[in-house]
């Protein structure tokens, strides 16, 4: 009789939605956002596009819902964007990052504390900018990370593990309810993807570079050549790893060049992975031109989030492509190097080879 209950109020809820889109209603811009089946696009109410046909439409509490669910935002409404007039913007989206790199770890109290506010206030100004609460928001993200997994899991087994989910069941009801499919459903459409590498030495010691399709998708530097080679089958354990023919060598020989010489920039594609915040700091660190060095905190303000410098710092540190992604060129105020994942000595010394040529460029 409930559920009899509550399929009837969706169906009310779900009718006047319906009205709000056709109406491209303003007023219901923020309550819920609309999804295309065929186009897996998802809009704000009052997106100016055409309507699509009513059993094609689906409807989401919030934006993070509809990427949960697969579907891209639309470039038109931009139906993802928190804009910036509304009230505590800055401590909204800061917030969500927060989420987005700690997952469930952060309390409300401390997402709260963070932001200033109490966690009343807080919530209730998180959830009018995002649809969402802060807790919705985390399981959203967490939808989004389960897809990624199972996509690119072994077994549907090993994607619970990596999703860090404590219970078998309580996944595949999360699964369900968040992803609109059984586990195994999405997973039979994923494949495998294969991934060459090669080894090779360089000045700053050994080099393990490795390529997908889509470009180069790992540049790690190290000293033990079996360690890095581990590491590295770690880290794509489901993927097909290949190692390099010579045409692949060839490649490699270029991120040679690159490392000897950082100035002359690496001409080849990035398939760079991460999160959407991880890209946009990672895409920032790309404009930094060889030679000079910016702190933590410039970083921040050039990505217009400059309460996020922490979160700015993590991103740099969880690149993997090093050198072409030159994070080496983050450093502290004052001029202290701070850390480098390859090395703070291998930092130091690509810092001095840029500002070496640099300085050669412009005799
Ligand atoms: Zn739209």
């Amino acid at each position: 009789m409930k559920s009899l209950l509550r399929t009837k109020s969706n169906k009310v809820r779900e009718a006047s939605r319906w009205r709000a889109v056709q109406h491209r209603d303003e007023r219901a811009n923020g309550t819920f956002v609309f999804a295309v089946k065929t186009t897996g696009i998802y809009c704000k109410p009052s997106c100016p596009a055409k309507r699509a046909n009513r059993e094609n439409v689906l409807f989401y509490d919030s934006f993070l819902e509809a990427e949960a669910a697969g579907f891209r935002p639309c470039k038109r409404c931009r139906p993802q964007l928190i804009p910036s007039t509304i009230p505590h913007a800055e401590a909204i989206i800061h917030a969500c990052r927060t989420v987005e790199l700690k997952g469930d770890s952060m309390s409300l109290r401390d997402l709260a504390r963070e932001a200033g506010m109490s966690p009343f206030h807080f919530s209730r100004v998180f959830k009018e900018a995002t649809g969402v609460t802060p807790k919705a928001y985390a399981n959203a993200l967490r939808a989004r990370r389960m897809r990624t997994m199972l996509q690119s899991s072994r077994s549907v087994e090993a994607a619970i593990q990596r999703t860090g989910y404590r219970s078998v069941s309580r996944f595949y009801a999360d699964a369900e309810g968040q992803l609109g499919m059984t586990p195994s459903a999405l997973k039979s459409r994923g494949k495998r993807e294969t991934i060459t590498y090669a080894l090779m030495r360089c000045s700053l010691g050994h080099l393990l570079v490795a390529s997908t399709a889509k470009g180069i998708c790992t540049i790690e530097l190290g000293d033990d050549p079996l360690k890095l080679l581990a590491d590295f089958k770690n880290r794509f354990a489901d993927a097909t790893l290949v190692a390099g023919d010579k045409s692949f060598v060839r490649t490699a020989a270029r991120v040679i060049a690159l490392m000897e010489s950082p100035k002359v920039g690496l001409d080849l594609p990035l398939d760079i992975r991460g999160t959407a915040f991880q890209h946009r700091v990672w895409q920032a660190l790309r404009k930094i031109p060889a030679g000079e060095t910016i702190t933590y905190s410039e970083l921040a303000e050039r990505l217009g989030c400059p309460r996020s410098v922490r979160a700015v710092a993590s991103a740099c540190a969880a690149n993997r492509i090093a050198v072409a992604v030159p994070c080496h060129r983050v450093v502290r105020i004052g001029g202290n190097l701070a850390g480098y994942y390859w090395g703070i000595e291998r930092k130091k010394e690509l810092i001095n080879r840029e500002k070496r040529d640099s300085a050669k460029g412009s005799d």
